[in-house]
């Protein structure tokens, strides 16, 4: 059936704090759906990248790094941080950020989806009102160190900071968003833009969208100044389906999206390097939650939906879909979707089990197929 039969190799980092309890539910619920949907996964850990590694040798990971991860399909993180003990811009800059970069994963996932049983921030929204997907453009925009300040210290100082929209970092990622929002139901993608205020990139943006777009006549394209955007992510969540961003804008409306949905534990997310020339990393949105780490309260979800995530992206080959990759996500998702009705459910959504117990009932579902 499976002719070309591969074995998809994962590094499993954990990292710092609830990371290591996450992804142990984590890997239990991707071994699940590994062993229904007749899947080959072989998980390698790996205990670096994380504050601990870095108090003992003063990095964050071993100087041949790259070459560990090399020939790995995808690496699985938890989080990483422990601002008590190593500041944050050492841990991030150390580990995750370099993965970004020295991968060119330049596209950043966020699904963004409110499930029944999980109090909404927003009023009157019922689950299905809320169901779209946030790309944000991960490696260049308003993100770079091109500038410098002048007359420094006199009435006259200055900054400048820099933007880079390269024709190919800009038209990778819109290309991105217009194959997605092919591929989904619905068909519509909306641009963040704020050409009415950004004089140079963001036109040049718009003039790449508008000629990406002639390419997916199916797809309804539709660019909204990231003002209004923002306020309707708020007002009409349901407008949207793919939503497509800039580095600086994707950064805001990637927390803003899950931020409308409900809890941070349940965000999950993707770095992709979607042509598989480097590893793609999945992680959950959430930190490594200091407050509450050790104690088997973390709520695993973000975490196990990132694993789906990538059972998804591995399905994904040459512009086709494999049935049972697709088949082992959507079974993930339902049994989230179907504890996060029935419980067992984690303190941060008012009940009263543990990480390892909602991992269970999750891994369970899978297992048993309802
Ligand atoms: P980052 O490391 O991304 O900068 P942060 O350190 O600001 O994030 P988190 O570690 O995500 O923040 O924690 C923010 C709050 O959310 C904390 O109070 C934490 O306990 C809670 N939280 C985070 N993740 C989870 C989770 N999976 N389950 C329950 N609560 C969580
Ligand atoms: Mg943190």
């Amino acid at each position: 059936q499976h002719v070309d039969r591969k074995t998809y190799r994962i590094a499993a980092i954990p990292g710092d704090g609830i990371g290591n309890e996450v992804m142990t539910e984590g890997l239990k619920v991707m071994r699940a759906a590994a062993a229904r949907f007749d899947i080959d996964l072989d998980f390698v850990s790996f205990d670096w990248a994380n504050c601990d590694y870095f108090l003992k040798t003063g990095s964050m990971m071993p100087a041949n790094w790259k070459d560990l991860l090399t020939g790995f399909d995808s690496i699985y993180f938890g989080a990483v941080g422990w601002p008590d003990k190593v500041p944050d811009h050492i841990s991030l800059w150390g580990s995750l950020l370099k993965f970004r970069r020295e991968f060119d994963q330049y596209i950043n996932l966020r699904p963004v989806r409110l499930f029944e049983g999980v109090p909404c921030p927003l009023a009157h929204k019922k689950p299905g009102d809320i169901d779209f997907i946030v790309v944000r453009e991960n490696t260049e925009g308003e993100y770079t160190s091109l500038g410098g300040k002048m007359f420094e210290d006199t009435d006259r100082e200055f900054v400048i900071q820099e933007s880079i929209f390269s024709r190919i970092g800009t038209d990778r990622v819109l290309k991105f968003a217009f194959e997605l929002a092919q591929s989904r139901a619905r068909r519509r993608l909306t641009v963040a833009t704020k050409s009415n205020g950004i004089a140079i990139s963001m036109p040049y943006w718009d003039e790449r969208a508008h000629a990406m777009g002639e390419r997916f006549p199916e797809v309804a394209v539709d660019l909204q100044h990231i003002d209004i955007l923002a306020a309707r992510f708020v007002l009409q969540p349901d407008r949207f389906d793919v939503v497509v961003a800039s580095n600086l804008f994707g950064d805001i409306l990637s927390d803003l999206g899950p931020a409308c949905a409900g809890t941070i534990g349940l965000a999950p997310s993707a770095n992709l390097n979607p042509e598989r020339l480097f590893p793609s990393l999945f992680e959950p949105v959430h930190g490594s939650a200091p407050d509450i780490s050790g104690r088997n309260i973390a709520n695993p979800i973000a975490m196990i939906w990132s694993g789906a995530l990538m059972l998804n992206f591995f399905g994904e080959t040459a512009g086709h879909q494999r049935k049972n990759f697709r088949e082992a996500h959507d079974a993930v998702l339902l049994a989230i979707e179907q504890v996060l009705r029935n419980g067992p459910r984690t303190p941060d959504l008012g009940g009263a089990a543990s990480t390892s117990d909602m991992g269970d009932a999750i891994a369970r579902l899978v297992s048993d197929g309802d």
